[in-house]
């Protein structure tokens, strides 16, 4: 049976939006690592009733509970409080925690301040964490369940830093030798797409994406670039990895050209290891995307000297003059038109003695949602020939930018792999 697991999360900061809580997204990815499955994040304010009821809940629906936040000494920190008075279990002072307390004030050189002598009360039965760079000690409360394995309560300050180093000292060690059997690891491997939409891309894939089955594919969107994320548990990495291959295969042999790279390689990453692999040097000239393609080629690690650079344009006059592209050719179709795409990506070819010039045109401007929208141009220009298309320029204005520096890199990307 899977080990399970809950997130509470603790603090005004958090429930007010002050302050995202980031720890319990650090927390569920530590725990899937070693194959314990997390089924809730809880976030409650500093109130002593909702932690009481929040403390009660998680400890009847899972195996391990993480608690962050709440074990300062002043009056809003009521972690200990609330699991004490949940689990009915007075608070009593642990004196080697005290010890811990006040030997860290006089290694600072400062007494300690009565108030902190409360972070050394821990409700009865409770084991300590030790927090070696921080003021608050843990909790390690094992909380029994009638005809159950008892439900276990970790309590780690809220301070980044601090949890994660008590979760690598203390913590981790402890869940992985609570686990029966062998260990059980989950490992992600991620596919990346784009040039269609998610539930096209999960047409294609028809019995992949099915609740329940091992491997697990499951499809998210950001800014137009679809992951397809493939999760395995198994005992090791290699088994892991070997149940995990064959259904990468079957989504690369599906979406074919859709699919541009793996895990965190964004399409510029790609870009530019196709330069390579091609010897192949690249331009681009850049109005609507305003510098965005040129920015994106130019974070590549290690930076790539294929790329030679981009041009940003934002005005007609600036077209004429840093590109030379004729008056006659921007009065005859305006400069919204593939025409003068096409003769800003030749240009800028021949500007920068590339093999291979992106230009991407002016974006339209956003009249009234009632008009139909219009095309945004762009244009590659090759040693043989200069490819044009166009997206529709549509959609929310946010991701636009994006999509659009995106549609012309995949184009560029298309045509370093096919040759064309
Ligand atoms: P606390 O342990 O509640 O006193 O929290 C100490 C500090 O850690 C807070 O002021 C926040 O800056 C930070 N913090 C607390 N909880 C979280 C969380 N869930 N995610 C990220 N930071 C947090
Ligand atoms: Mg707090």
């Amino acid at each position: 049976m899977t080990t399970t697991a809950e997130i509470i999360a603790i603090g005004d900061e958090l429930t007010s939006g002050e302050r995202l809580d980031t720890n319990s997204q650090w927390l569920s990815q530590r725990l899937a690592e070693l194959g314990v499955r997390t089924l809730f994040h809880t976030t409650v304010g500093d109130d002593l009733a909702s932690n009481v009821r929040a403390f009660r809940e998680a400890r009847d629906r899972v195996d391990w509970i993480l608690v962050t936040g709440g074990l300062g000494p002043t009056a809003d920190d009521l972690t200990r409080e609330a699991l004490a008075a949940a689990m009915n279990a007075p608070l009593v002072e642990n004196e080697m925690a005290l010890n811990q307390i006040r030997s860290l004030f006089a290694r600072r050189g400062r007494e300690m301040p009565e108030r902190n002598a409360l972070q050394a009360m821990f409700p009865a039965g409770s084991r300590v964490v030790p927090n070696p760079h921080g003021t608050a000690p843990g909790i390690d409360f094992e909380s029994a369940r009638p005809g159950r394995s008892p439900a276990r309560f970790i309590c780690l300050p809220g301070v980044p830093a601090e949890m994660k180093e008590m979760w690598r000292e203390s913590v981790a060690p402890a869940i992985r030798a609570s686990l029966p059997g062998p260990p059980r690891l989950i490992r992600h491997r991620c596919v990346k797409c784009f040039g269609v939409g998610e539930s096209h891309i999960e047409a294609m894939l028809p019995d992949l994406i099915r609740r329940g089955r091992q491997p697990s594919v499951g499809i998210t969107v950001h800014r137009a670039t679809i992951t397809l994320r493939v999760t395995a548990e198994g005992a090791s990495d290699d088994e892991c990895e070997h149940l995990i291959q064959p259904t990468i295969d079957t989504i690369c042999t599906c979406l074919g050209d859709l699919v541009y790279g793996r895990d965190e390689e964004e399409l510029h990453d790609v870009v530019a290891r196709c330069l390579v692999d091609r010897q192949t040097t690249l331009a681009v000239a850049e109005w609507g995307t305003g510098g965005l393609i040129t920015e994106w080629m130019s974070e590549v690690t290690p930076p790539n000297p294929l790329f030679l650079g981009g041009l940003v344009i934002r005005n007609r006059e600036a077209l004429q003059r840093c590109l030379d592209v004729p008056q006659t050719l921007i009065e005859q179709w305006g400069e919204n038109s593939r025409e003068v795409v096409r003769e800003m990506a030749d240009r800028c070819r021949r500007m920068f003695r590339a093999d291979v010039a992106m230009a991407v045109g002016p974006f339209p401007e956003i009249q009234s949602s009632a008009a139909s929208p219009q095309h945004v141009h762009y244009a590659l220009a090759t040693p043989d020939e200069i490819i044009t298309d166009s997206v529709l320029y549509a959609g929310h204005p946010d991701i636009l930018q994006a999509l659009i520096a995106k549609r012309a890199l995949n184009a560029v990307r298309l045509y370093l792999v096919h040759g064309r």
